[in-house]
């Protein structure tokens, strides 16, 4: 009889720990509320409309059945780990071992009217909306404001859509960020260099501004300033799903805390991999750490079933891309940084907390080929962990199911290196 393996979550984590997992061993299945893959890092460019929804989502069930597994749509409400079981509005299914991997809600940090008037940014049909409300408003006469509340990656990458949408047509933007600074968790050159692209393109930039009230056509700052909004898109970063705390997988408002090999501290049947999990050693809530985190659980599931002793998940360090729009795209790994159309004109800090890798949507910059190649092998990781890497070719992984719906779009060249005028070392 093969142990049933119950994956929850069909994100980067669960998916890539499902298919890493041997039909002929284990009899697999995989939950999700939704019926399909989201491909979260690019979903901005919805926002602009560069991106349909159809080529960021890639359906779970054939996927799954190709390699022999299951797939069950549906939200879980309770997992029940004494008895190992996990249940639905209706019906339950039962599990010799669980791997969680329901990734992270959206924070709201108590800010009212935030679910009730705010946009949110998080999902692919939720930046498509955006997207058809920034375009209904453009059709107005006289377009009101467009307010993006969070300066991090997610509202850096929305504000570079909008002013994609914008181009040359005059409506206010404006951007509010809690923290003294955009996008607080990198090297302050970086926000700066961003900045500065703010002020050319006209955007009001408001750091240190906390938000307090959002209503209907209002936004509220803590320190009293009330703007007039007619869109305000809220990117308020990741928080733990309720469901982590409701079903004691951790202490309330918490993640889920797991030891190094990934293992629920105290439930050795349980894994939790991706965003829901929090390490010993924190780490950023990145694609690519999900997706190893994935791959991980089933090589430790395997490693259990065979009687071995568990390893510890080490973390490997990628590079990030920032995309803005069109007008530029930074990409940080370690002591470097490479931007686009200009060089970062200061040192950042040796030692930074941030060392995370996203894509980088940018057609008419260097930097996009390598967002390119990223899209076709998507979730596989091409870009090995070294400094160098970055001009390295790309391999592509062996029998990557998400390189498929985009197969068409395969750059020829997967090679790509930095024009030598854009590359900045300190
Ligand atoms: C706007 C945005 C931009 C980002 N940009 C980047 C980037 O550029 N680079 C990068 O590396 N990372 C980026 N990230 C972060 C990255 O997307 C996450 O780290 C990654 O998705 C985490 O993977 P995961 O598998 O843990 O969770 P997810 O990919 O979120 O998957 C979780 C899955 O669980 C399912 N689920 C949740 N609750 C339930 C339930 N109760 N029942 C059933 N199913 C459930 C969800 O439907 C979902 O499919 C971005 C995230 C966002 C939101």
């Amino acid at each position: 009889m093969r142990p049933r393996v119950l994956v929850l979550g069909g994100g980067f984590a669960g998916l890539s720990c499902a298919l890493a997992l041997p039909a002929s061993r284990f009899a697999v299945t995989l939950v999700d509320q939704s019926p399909s893959f989201e491909f979260l890092p690019a979903i901005h460019e919805l926002v602009s409309g560069l991106k349909r929804p159809a080529e960021l989502r890639l359906p779970l069930k054939p996927v799954l059945a190709r390699e022999g597994h299951r797939f069950r749509r549906g939200e879980v409400v309770a997992i029940d780990s004494a008895a190992r079981r996990v249940q639905f509005a209706k019906g339950s299914l039962r599990y010799d071992i669980l791997v969680v991997a329901v990734g992270a809600a959206d924070a709201d940090f108590g800010v009212s009217g935030v679910r009730e008037h705010a946009m949110p940014f998080k999902s692919v049909a939720q930046c498509a909306a955006i997207g058809r409300r920034l375009r209904s408003l453009l059709r107005e006469p006289r377009p009101g404001r467009v307010t993006i509340v969070g300066g991090g990656l997610e509202g850096v990458e929305c504000l570079g859509e909008v002013l994609r949408v914008r181009g040359d047509r005059d409506f206010p933007v404006t951007l509010v960020e809690a923290g003294p600074r955009l996008l607080p968790g990198a090297p302050a050159p970086v926000g700066r260099h961003l900045a500065a692209h703010c002020e050319a393109a006209g955007v009001e930039l408001l750091c240190g501004e906390a938000v307090e009230r959002v209503t209907a056509k209002t936004v509220k700052l803590a320190g009293g300033r009330r703007l007039r909004s007619a869109l305000t898109i809220w990117t308020g970063g990741p928080a733990p799903r309720p469901l982590l705390a409701e079903s004691g997988l951790a202490a309330p408002g918490r993640w889920a805390a797991v030891a190094d090999n990934l293992r629920l501290e105290g439930a050795d049947d349980v894994f939790v991999a991706g965003d829901s999990g929090e390490l010993p050693q924190p780490l950023a809530r990145q694609a690519y750490h999900a997706l190893a985190m994935g791959r991980h659980c089933a090589r430790e599931i395997e490693r259990a079933e065979r009687g071995r002793a568990p390893r510890a998940f080490r973390p490997a360090e990628k590079p990030q891309l920032i995309a803005f729009g069109e007008r530029d795209c930074v990409l940080l790994q370690g002591r470097h940084a490479l931007a686009s159309p200009k060089r970062l004109s200061r040192c950042w800090p040796p030692r930074t907390s941030n060392r995370s890798y996203s894509m980088a949507p940018n057609p008419t910059q260097p930097l996009a080929t390598l967002k390119r190649a990223w899209h076709s092998y998507a979730t596989a990781l091409a870009i090995s962990s070294s400094p160098s890497a970055v001009a390295r070719p790309m391999t592509a992984p062996r029998a990557s199911p998400y390189a498929r719906p985009m197969a068409d779009r395969l750059p020829t060249t997967r090679a790509w290196t930095a024009p030598p005028s854009h590359k900045c070392h300190w």
